[in-house]
């Protein structure tokens, strides 16, 4: 029979014996950031359980800025053998290293995650996330190989390409920006190409991006595979920090590798199941680069109870967003993810969309540019009238906000193959 688990002792570890595998890592953790120039006077030698982690302070991004390029480093150079940099969603890059050991554990991880999906070694996986200093490239690359699976490098871009190595290779599984794939099935249709009976996909991993539940139903229905949620960030190794399992409800955050917590971004005081806030991860197996209580920006909530796939590990739900893209329009908060959800769950609404905000007398104004299918758009402008009616009702039902909507032809928005850039700020920074 087929084994359910690539690694059944860890995955199913019951949680007291989770909580004592953390503690011995994390002062493992300890020892090694010490040998830092960023970490050494800021931690202590060892702590005694695993609350006491609290009073210690926080990473953050210009931390990691700060202390760039080795700042960080806990051993000699000469033991490291990759870096990956971020690709910057807000701000500069930042640079993380890593000793073979660490490359050999995130493959790991990545293995166990892909096999919790159903991945096997008869698949064949065409990875279409870039490769290079992103970590979606080469992270799910190696993991897939130790899995054993029959993979295609394809790195993004290049759609026309995409579609023939789908063709030729029968690929079985992709790797994928959400609003990649959104874009893709656009190419699909022009080609009429019906990626339910002319392909042979059946699993996608969605992720680099944060993408709503409709947006990833949407995807599942026009391309006739099971999606699953893929989170990670370079400061964490990439992908494979956390991952859906086949119940696609949450995904486990691996707990032997990171400790989770979820903080109130303006407080910073830790946060119980099942509320919302930003997710803080410690590193717990990380040899070249320890990081200790990284706070992310994502926000999410941790969900209370066992999942029945048998795993022990917590699940966290997707991410909401990140505090740093939080929008605030005339004293509103609005998440550029509860707008996409509004969209995505309307059948006429087409597959990109584009928020800008910009000041007019002094106040901010909030415009979304929706692409609707080609149908609507060449139909009667009485429909296009009452589709933006109920567009504005719903967003207005959701984030209590108004927004001045335009709807515009399928395609004509501009697309990335990368992380797709949804809000465009064109605000007055003096106002
Ligand atoms: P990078 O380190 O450049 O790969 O970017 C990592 C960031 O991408 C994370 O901190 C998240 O903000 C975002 N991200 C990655 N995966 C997901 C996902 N599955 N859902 C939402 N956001 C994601
Ligand atoms: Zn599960």
């Amino acid at each position: 029979m087929d084994e359910a688990y690539w690694d059944k002792e860890i995955e199913t570890i019951d949680r007291h014996s989770l909580q004592q595998l953390q503690l011995e890592r994390l002062n493992k953790t300890l020892e090694r950031a010490s040998k830092s120039q960023y970490y050494k006077r800021r931690i202590p030698a060892k702590i005694n359980n695993l609350t006491a982690l609290k009073d210690i302070p926080f990473t953050t991004k210009s931390d990691l800025r700060n202390s760039f390029p080795e700042g960080m480093l806990a051993v000699s150079r000469d033991e490291i053998v990759r870096l990956h940099a971020s690709s910057g969603t807000t701000g500069r890059a930042t640079v993380i290293y890593h000793t073979k050991r660490d490359i050999d554990n995130w493959t790991d991880l990545v293995a166990r995650s892909m096999y919790m999906t159903g991945v096997r070694k008869s698949d064949v996986f065409q990875n279409m996330m870039g490769y290079g200093l992103f970590t979606g490239g080469l992270g799910l690359h190696y993991g897939s190989e130790r899995l054993g699976a029959l993979i295609i490098p394809a790195s993004s871009g290049n759609s026309k390409r995409q579609i023939r190595l789908m063709k030729d290779f029968h690929s079985t599984v992709v790797h994928i920006t959400p609003s990649y794939a959104l874009h893709l099935y656009t190419l699909f249709q022009e080609k009429g190409i019906d990626p339910k009976n002319d392909l042979d996909l059946r699993i996608a991993f969605l992720g680099a991006e944060p993408h709503s539940e409709e947006t990833k139903l949407r995807l599942e229905n026009l391309f006739g595979l099971d999606a699953y949620n893929s989170y990670g960030l370079s400061e964490m190794n990439g992908p494979g920090v956390a991952f859906e399992c086949q119940l696609k409800d949450g995904m486990h955050v691996w707990e032997d590798s990171y400790i989770l917590e979820i903080i109130d971004p303006d407080t910073g005081e830790g946060l119980s199941d099942g509320e919302e806030g930003e997710i803080v991860f410690t590193t717990l197996k990380r040899e070249g680069m320890p990081i200790i209580r990284y706070r992310t920006g994502d926000i999410a909530q941790t969900y209370p109870e066992e999942c029945p796939c048998g795993r022990t590990h917590r699940k966290i739900s997707r991410i909401k967003g990140r505090t740093d893209d939080m929008l605030i329009v005339k004293g509103v908060n609005v998440y550029p993810m509860q707008i996409e959800k509004v969209l995505m769950d309307i059948p006429e609404v087409d597959n990109n969309y584009l928020i800008e905000i910009e000041t007019v007398d002094y106040l901010d104004s909030l415009n979304i540019k929706v692409e609707v299918r080609q149908n609507i758009f060449h139909g009667g402008i009485k429909e296009l009238e009452s589709l933006k009616k109920r567009i504005s009702e719903d967003l207005k039902n959701e984030t209590l906000i108004s927004p001045r909507i335009t709807l515009v032809e399928p395609n004509s928005l501009p697309k990335s193959e990368g992380k797709a850039v949804r809000v465009v700020d064109k605000r007055d920074r003096d106002v």
